[in-house]
């Protein structure tokens, strides 16, 4: 089934329910294409998969709020503001848990098909207005993706798990520490106690 060029096939299937409308596609008749005319858009909508990169994200379904300024100029539909996000992680230094919030600034121009931005540009570097419609989620998933850290951390200095251990060295004193035996020795270690009066540091493998 070639299922990839029909994303609502899935949601039509047999039951006869509109499947709904996506939330993240914006219609633009309030709008217009008058140069210099603008709307807000503040919404909060659902985050849908794939705003994450390996170890931090937003979850699914977690409220993305969008503060937008759509306007119409010339080539298309200049959108901008910010986009406010909840993260749930992985520390990538101790592994803890980690909840964050992303807030950040974005703007993306979506060009009107035929225009001369539609011309001049290598066509996988463009956003375009699909009939009277925009869908904010590309833009907003490839921000947030490029925003998220790869290695995030629960706290800014977080020291990372003690090697010998694997405790979380942030919860331990300052002075843990292990008596480490080198492991060339650690075999011989009980048996070269050297008993009282011999003399010490005879290596017994020698001759
Ligand atoms: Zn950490
Ligand atoms: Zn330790």
């Amino acid at each position: 089934m070639p299922a990839a060029s029909q994303p609502r096939s899935g949601a039509a299937s047999t039951d006869a329910r509109r499947p709904a409308a996506d939330p993240w596609r914006v219609d633009l008749r309030e709008l217009g294409r008058r140069a210099g005319s603008m709307t807000e858009l503040d919404r909060t909508l659902p985050a849908p998969e794939g705003f994450r990169v390996e170890l931090i994200g937003v979850p699914v379904g977690a409220p993305v709020r969008l503060h937008l300024r759509l306007e119409a100029v010339m080539e298309g539909v200049l959108v901008s503001g910010t986009v406010e996000a909840p993260l749930t992680g992985q520390c990538a230094r101790c592994l803890e848990d980690l909840e964050d919030t992303l807030s950040l600034p974005v703007q993306e121009l979506y060009a009107y098909e035929g225009s001369t931005t539609e011309a001049t540009t290598e066509e996988d570097e463009v956003r375009f207005v699909e009939g009277e419609r925009i869908d904010l989620e590309p833009m907003v998933r490839d921000a947030v993706v490029l925003a998220l850290p790869l290695s995030p951390t629960c706290t800014e200095d977080c020291s990372g798990l003690c090697v010998d251990c694997g405790e979380r060295l942030d919860d331990l004193p300052a002075d843990h520490s292990h008596d480490v035996v080198d492991p060339r020795w650690a075999g011989l270690a009980g048996k070269l106690t050297p008993p009282p009066g011999a003399p010490g540091g005879t290596n017994p493998k020698e001759n």
